[in-house]
């Protein structure tokens, strides 16, 4: 790209979460593959993000690139109304095979974002249609991440969920606080309290809990434990209440679990997938229900789930999923993850006893250093650029997850490079 090119993006590109008017720093990417981020210098980057925890197979996948063409050649889209395709299909009964056994009936929606809203959605509908309208509220959790459009702004976290100039055009739902029982902690009765209260008093007006099960991702990465889900899903059966789980970031083996709900061995109403779906190909997105669900949904007026985005289904990124998923059975991602998960508990350990870190924690193919202060971006993403890796941290949370086919000296690279970057910070 010229320097005029790059200007341009300066003066007139959003990145995520940016100013135009004094923006941050962007590095030009002129190929990836493998974990390698290649840049327009020359210099390569071993990545420490999946692209957000989308790219767990790495970058120019022969097997993903293969999907996109072969489906290239037949068609790149078609609408969904009226109309089917065997890429979708076949995405859907994997995804039905894949899920906990009550979750049939698929929503193919075209981000994470809309999958969160076609949740909230059905589970608004499903009362409606019930005769119950009554229960339009939601109930969630502190330090929650569910994306950036309207209702899903709605659960994030009020202070961290970067929503929060936005309180007074968003509809009011109930908030109780995180879990404080850790992942590997002991367990206590007590932390499940104020849910069962918030629950008690609400419940004639709450449709469903919404949470991202075990692993918090953007909200501040906390790992909270699988008893609390399990005592989540008992009230929710109690109270007559859905249960609707975002497994966008957490979903496909990234926390040791197909899905995190598996920790806690439970099934909920609705689930929402994306992120790894494609592998980090394209956007792609999916929301699960129950038949109770859907026939709750379908039985009233209108009759029909009220949703339909116009790239519903796209044959692509539906191809691409297929093969994501077929490669993530074939490599078998258990043991890749629990290969990762040694290997970043052993690589991060150092950062423990560096005063200004307030915690490391590890579960899965997640390791997060929380500090004691906020870093200073652009500073400490020069740093580790200098180190060869790409990390992006946010706030006081310097944190990886790498794609699955990360090999054991990456890994390495990743982790004495954070340890380093970290070590070498000026606060
Ligand atoms: C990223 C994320 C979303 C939003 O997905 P987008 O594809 O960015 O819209 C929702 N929920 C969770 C848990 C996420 O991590």
């Amino acid at each position: 790209m010229t320097n005029d090119l790059l200007d341009f993006d300066r003066q007139h590109v959003w990145h995520p979460y940016t100013s135009t008017t004094s923006p941050l720093p962007v590095r030009e990417v002129v190929s990836a593959s493998g974990v390698r981020l290649k840049l327009a210098d020359g210099r390569e980057l071993v990545d420490g993000m999946s692209s957000w925890w989308a790219a767990v197979h790495g970058y120019n996948h022969p097997a993903l690139n293969a999907a996109v063409t072969d489906q290239l050649s037949r068609m790149a889209h078609v609408m969904f109304g009226g109309l089917t395709h065997e890429p979708a299909v076949e995405l859907c009964r994997k995804l039905v095979g894949l899920t906990p056994a009550p979750l049939t009936k698929v929503f193919l929606a075209d981000s994470g974002s809309v999958a969160v809203e076609a949740a909230i959605k059905m589970a608004f509908q499903f009362w409606i249609c019930r005769g119950r309208s009554e229960k339009n509220r939601l109930l969630t959790i502190r330090g929650g991440y569910h994306g950036d459009t309207f209702a899903a702004m709605s659960v994030c976290d009020p202070v961290n969920g970067m929503h929060e100039i936005f309180a007074g055009v968003l509809p009011r739902h109930h908030f109780v606080p995180r879990p404080r029982c850790r992942f590997d902690g002991d367990w206590d009765e007590a932390d499940i309290a104020p849910m069962h209260e918030a629950l008690e008093r609400h419940h004639r007006e709450i449709a469903a809990v919404i949470l991202e099960p075990v692993v918090q991702g953007a909200g501040g990465m906390h790992f909270y434990h699988p008893m609390f889900l399990q005592r989540v899903r008992e009230l929710c059966d109690a109270f007559d209440v859905l249960l609707i789980a975002d497994e966008i970031a957490t979903g496909f083996g990234r926390t040791g679990r197909l899905f995190a709900c598996g920790h806690a061995g439970v099934s909920p109403d609705i689930m929402c997938l994306g992120k790894a779906l494609t592998g980090g190909y394209m956007t792609l997105a999916a929301t699960l229900a129950t038949d109770r669900v859907a026939e709750g949904v379908c039985a009233g007026t209108p009759g029909v789930f009220m949703h339909g985005p116009t790239f519903m289904g796209n044959p692509l990124a539906c191809a691409v999923a297929n093969a994501s998923l077929e490669l993530l059975m074939e490599n078998d991602w258990a043991a890749q993850v629990a290969r990762i998960e040694r290997s970043l508990a052993a690589g991060l350990a150092p950062c423990r006893n560096l005063s200004y870190v307030s915690d490391v924690r590890i579960l899965g193919a997640i390791g997060v250093v929380e500090l004691r202060e906020p870093v200073r971006m652009a500073e400490i993403q020069t740093a580790f650029v200098a180190e060869g890796v790409w990390v992006r941290p946010f706030g006081r949370l310097v944190y990886v997850m790498p794609p699955y086919i990360t090999e054991d000296q990456d890994l390495a690279l990743l982790t004495t490079s954070l340890v380093r970057v970290v070590a070498g910070h000026r606060w």
